[in-house]
């Protein structure tokens, strides 16, 4: 087989086994090339992506002996290609998804070397083509969950909304580099993030895979708190995965290079993240319209307008769009007048259970709107 064969063969393979369907081109390729060797996309060939398989079974598929297999496997976790997960008594090995190897995994170690950027350019080049997700997303992989103090009585937030219980039931936390953030950095063509960059927080079994194979590294539950309280202060958005049973993800994200702000912004996607079950209430009599909270919300939700209950000099004070609000609380977090307030909607949504769930829902709606689109394209040509 000739090195493009082998990319092809793999590229069918990861796109084939994930449903995933997305347009090849010149930059897919650079970025495939500097950073999976042949023989990495040649042995990854036929590896598992879902469900996940023991050592042992995989030795079977491969036809290849266990020990030469584990060293291989343990290669490519530590690169970010392969992920090890830990079901009961026994340890199971799965493909990072095509995305997760190029525009997640690897960043998180926080590694600057030439292949890397060279990937990283070519991935940056590629990504506002590829519009994995699209108009038929009901769940993004990310639910924005409020700063505990932006809501009006944090005694009473939802326990899959309060970041502080949330990140007390986890008995192992880590710490990486934000994937997104650090994309960028490593691309001459964009600014740097004034943004701090090691925010993206991972717990329990994805946390112990990132530590044992160098892609973060261990912290302590206060440490997590500090670095949550820190990212609030500069003006990121928490993110919690959009899975109630087992979130195993927090991340600190920013309206310029978020995966999931990013598109809804600049490439014209429908969904960011999903929103919280709170809603920004404003005072309008004690609103000094300084503007501040405009420029924090991440939405873009929030305009400044008349307001014959204001009492500051312009006669203005902000209104908030509910549909485009995420309920995060980034602007309540900073206003120096306390004239807005986080409250709990009246109907309250819940996140999808697990990841498999969220991921069936979406793939439901889009089946449901490619069936829509083929019947209207149908009888306008009857
Ligand atoms: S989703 Fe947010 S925190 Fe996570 S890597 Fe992207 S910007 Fe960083
Ligand atoms: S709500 Fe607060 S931050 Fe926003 S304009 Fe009014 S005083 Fe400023
Ligand atoms: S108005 Fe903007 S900043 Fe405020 S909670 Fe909504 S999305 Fe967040």
């Amino acid at each position: 087989m000739t090195d493009q064969e082998i990319y092809q063969s793999w590229i069918d393979h990861m796109t084939n086994n994930s449903g995933m369907q997305f347009t090849g081109n010149e930059h897919m390729m650079r970025m495939i090339t500097s950073w999976v060797s042949p023989e990495e996309a040649a042995f990854t060939t036929g590896f598992p992506l879902f469900p996940p398989k023991t050592i042992e079974e995989i030795a079977e598929i491969k036809q290849m002996e266990i020990p030469e297999l584990k060293e291989k496997i343990e290669a490519l976790a530590r690169k970010g290609m392969i992920y090890e997960s830990i079901g009961g008594d026994s340890v199971r090995y799965r493909m990072w998804s095509f995305g997760e190897i190029f525009m997640r995994v690897p960043e998180w170690a926080g590694r600057d070397d030439e292949p890397f950027r060279t990937m990283v350019r070519h991935g940056n080049k590629w990504y506002p083509t590829m519009r994995m997700r699209g108009k038929a997303e009901v769940h993004a992989g990310l639910r924005s969950i409020p700063i505990n103090e932006t809501v009006e009585s944090p005694s009473q937030l939802l326990p899959f909304e309060d970041i502080i219980q949330v990140v007390d039931k986890y008995e192992f936390h880590s710490v990486s580099y934000c994937c997104c953030r650090m994309r960028y950095n490593l691309d001459p063509d964009y600014p740097d993030t004034p943004f701090p960059l090691e925010t993206c927080l991972h717990f329990n079994e994805l946390g112990r895979y990132i530590v044992k194979n160098g892609l973060g590294r261990e912290i302590t539950k206060e440490e997590t708190l500090e670095i949550l309280k820190k990212a609030a202060d500069a003006g990121l958005i928490h993110g919690l995965q959009n899975a109630e049973a087992a979130p195993e993800t927090i991340c600190n994200c920013d309206i310029e290079y978020c995966t999931f702000l990013r598109p809804y912004h600049q490439l014209g996607f429908d969904k960011s993240m999903d929103q919280s079950n709170y809603a920004v209430q404003v005072t309008p009599e004690t609103c000094k319209a300084c503007g501040l909270c405009v420029k924090r919300c991440p939405m873009d939700a929030i305009q400044m307008k008349f307001s014959a209950e204001s009492t500051n000099k312009f006669r203005k004070a902000v209104v908030v769009d509910t549909d485009l609000c995420i309920g995060c609380g980034v602007c309540v977090h900073k206003c120096p007048a306390e004239s807005i307030i986080l409250k709990r909607k009246e109907t309250i949504t819940r996140p999808p259970k697990t990841d498999m769930e969220r991921m069936r829902i979406n793939y439901m709606a889009m089946q449901a709107g490619k069936q829509k689109a083929d019947s209207d394209h149908q009888s306008s040509t009857d």
